[in-house]
């Protein structure tokens, strides 16, 4: 792991001092923000802290079966005396003005590349596949157990992240630490099946009506979804249901992309890329983050000009890649 142990310390001492912890991930959170918000929230709470876990956006329901996740909330209470942030690259990322936390973070633990190290004390790993991932090895360092409720939310995080182990990054080391979470009760197979294989109707509906609207541009494959899509689908979520990771599975692209109309005028853009590509940094040109090969923004505009203008920055990404344009 890449972490200073200064850093470490600081954080242990900062979590031992502390009595009410304040812990949150960011909005529209995925398996990662639910399993290591919990993850870290357990483990503190069984430690003898007072924690109040929040997502802005609340829980998404397919998250519902993680032990723990009864006890999110969607604000934070007064009294939080420490407050950490799992799996946020940059300060806005938690969904509410900077002002509107009870406190400036004191932690920041995650693994975006992006992350802008906003807190006191910055625990950022790069390599780690999954902030549930650089947690479970965190945890013993800060001097806390991992019991099987932890070890559940942490698996969560490392198989949402890895889209079930499948992307470049997944190593032996990932491996062995996702069977260690088994040996303490963590139950893959129905992790694979609430966060990854089941999908609502409406999100069926939903992919059927972004699927119709699929377009090449050469080595990038893009879709657009409406809020009338969303309506028509009678899909509740604001996101695109994770369209993005099917068009991933589609042959003839190195760069796909998804445009999701939002209210007020803004469209939230997702890119992925095949290996050896980066698109974290086309995505931080438009003040969004993420990784190289799966990074988001939220931009302004009416969709058709935030399409135009994202492609035209996005094509030079593909590099070498472009020359098999067809
Ligand atoms: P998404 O396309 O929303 O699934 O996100 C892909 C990756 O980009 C994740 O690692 C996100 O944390 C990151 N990301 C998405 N949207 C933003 C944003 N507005 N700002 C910074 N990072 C983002
Ligand atoms: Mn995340
Ligand atoms: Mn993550």
């Amino acid at each position: 792991m890449a972490l200073a142990k200064p850093d470490i310390d600081a954080a242990r001492r900062l979590l031992t001092e502390a009595r009410w912890i304040g812990v949150i991930s960011h909005e529209r959170p995925d398996g990662d923000a639910v399993g290591s918000l919990l993850g870290l929230s357990l483990a503190l709470a069984q430690a003898g802290k007072q924690v109040a876990p929040v997502l802005v956006d609340g829980l998404p329901s397919r998250y519902r079966f993680l032990p723990g996740s009864a006890e999110i909330l969607s604000q934070f209470p007064r009294g939080v005396d420490l407050l950490v942030t799992v799996d946020c690259s940059e300060l806005d990322r938690m969904g509410l003005p900077a002002d509107q936390l009870p406190r400036a973070p004191d932690i920041n633990i995650d693994h975006h590349p992006t992350n802008t190290r906003f807190a006191r004390v910055n625990l950022v790993d790069a390599q780690a596949s999954a902030t549930a991932s650089l947690l479970g090895a965190l945890l013993p360092q800060f001097g806390l157990q991992v019991d099987s409720p932890i070890a559940s939310n942490l698996l969560t995080g490392i198989v949402t992240d890895t889209i079930g182990f499948r992307v470049p990054g997944v190593g032996p080391d990932l491996l062995r630490q996702s069977a260690d979470l088994m040996d303490l009760g963590a139950p893959l197979a129905e992790i694979y099946d609430q966060t990854l294989n089941r999908h609502s109707l409406s999100a069926a509906r939903y992919w059927g009506l972004g699927l119709a609207r699929l377009q090449r541009a050469g080595r990038m494959l893009w879709s657009s979804l409406t809020l009338e899509d969303r309506a028509q689908a009678g899909y509740a979520g604001n996101d695109d249901a994770d369209l993005i990771n099917l068009l991933m599975t589609i042959d003839g692209a190195d760069i796909t992309l998804v445009f999701v109309e939002q209210s007020e005028g803004k469209v939230k853009v997702s890119w992925r890329a095949r290996a050896g590509l980066d698109v974290a940094r086309v995505a931080s040109s438009f003040g969004g983050g993420g990784h190289e090969l799966a990074a988001g923004a939220m931009l302004s505009g009416p969709t058709p000009e935030v399409i135009e203008r994202v492609l035209q920055a996005t094509r030079p990404a593909l590099g070498g890649a472009a020359r098999g344009e067809d």
